[in-house]
């Protein structure tokens, strides 16, 4: 038997989203854009055999430079990653020694707590208010190598002004990771604070917001000091060739980006609409590509088991109280959620409400 360390023996791997093999269904389970950057995958048809024969730019250097330009910081602020999961990789390896404190609210990506336990570090979670409002004086009080606020929050799409974040980095906390992996779609992030702050890294992606989950592109922003540390313990070469060509197109195409965020918006609008006043069920205001729905007095856990007999996917978070009778649905096409408002009906129709939990 290979001897593994000790506590990635104890632990359990994160567990991704179910990905469905197979025709047919529909998949609202793991916040992916229903269409893709047209000028990425154009980009993507037209690579040749030296785009996969040559290793890529270790450095990114022309989508760091490309992601300055768009967000007004300097190139050696920016720092490119194999999605954002790899930016928050980079995090956990260059801040934390084994033993210090982490610390990231509850509910929220439930990949900050694997992060930590690989790393060995020790993790605190703070709970969210009922209707998933920052706790701002909690989150600055307890003294972290690293405080993860997810912007806007996940599961419920709650967004948080930035000088609520503001005040968590002028506590004084080591650094404050503002996640914003969906802050495109709510129209608002935090990028400002970068220059105000040096206690403060921004991570985004474009998995959601540019179609590009499968392309595996995310990036920092934050003082030149810390992408220079994040740089020294990256993979040496952590993002491919088509990788890299696909998202510089894609960052040239804001006409798309802003008119897929604009669709995405006005389809979660009507859903939120239809599942309040059709089917009374409370949403919570979200301004991302998801929504959380409370179930009330009917069965989250059955519901989405009906669904999924249905071959429809969403995300049910058993293990937390806040949310455990909710699902997380992702804004899909407008015939998907016109199937999903409907099954979700017949769902409820099936169950008697307040016996039912
Ligand atoms: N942060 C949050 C809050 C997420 O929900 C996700 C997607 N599961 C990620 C980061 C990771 O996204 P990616 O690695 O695809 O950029």
């Amino acid at each position: 038997m290979v001897k593994v360390r000790k506590n990635v023996d104890e632990m359990h791997g994160y567990v991704p989203g179910e990905q469905p093999r197979g025709e047919g269904w529909i998949k609202l389970n793991t916040n992916e854009n229903v269409e893709c950057s047209p000028a990425a995958l154009a980009a993507l048809r037209s690579i040749d055999a030296d785009d996969l024969r040559l290793y890529p730019d270790a450095q990114a250097n022309e989508l760091r430079a490309q992601l300055a330009r768009r967000h007004s910081v300097e190139l050696d602020q920016v720092m490119i990653g194999n999605g954002s999961d790899d930016i928050l990789t980079l995090l956990f390896r260059a801040i934390c020694d084994p033993g210090d404190t982490v610390v990231f609210t509850m509910p929220s990506y439930s990949l900050y707590p694997v992060l930590s336990q690989i790393q060995g570090a020790k993790s605190i979670e703070i709970r969210l208010g009922p209707d998933f409002e920052l706790p701002v004086r909690r989150l600055s009080s307890i003294r972290a190598a690293i405080v993860f606020i997810t912007n806007p929050n996940n599961p419920a799409g709650t967004w948080y002004p930035p000088d609520q974040i503001a005040d968590i980095c002028e506590s004084g906390q080591n650094l404050v990771v503002v996640d914003e992996a969906y802050a495109d779609y709510s129209g608002a992030d935090c990028v400002e604070l970068v220059s105000r702050y040096a206690n403060i890294c921004i991570v985004r992606s474009l998995s959601k917001a540019y179609g590009l989950a499968g392309v595996r592109i995310g990036y920092s922003l934050s003082s030149g000091e810390l992408s220079a540390a994040l740089r020294k313990v990256k993979d040496s070469y952590n993002v491919g060739r088509p990788s890299q060509i696909a998202a510089l197109a894609a960052l040239t195409d804001e006409d798309w980006a802003q008119e897929s965020w604009r669709r995405t918006a006005e389809r979660r609008d009507w859903l939120a609409d239809r599942l309040t006043l059709d089917l009374r069920l409370k949403v919570h205001p979200s301004r991302a590509n998801f929504i959380l729905v409370d179930l009330g007095d009917y069965s989250a856990a059955d519901a989405m088991t009906f669904l999924r007999e249905r071959k429809i996917l969403v995300r049910h978070f058993a293990d937390d109280p806040l949310v455990d009778n909710c699902l997380r649905i992702t804004v899909g096409t407008q015939a998907e959620l016109e199937v999903l408002v409907e099954a979700l009906g017949s769902a409820l129709e099936n169950q008697k409400p307040a016996t039912a939990k």
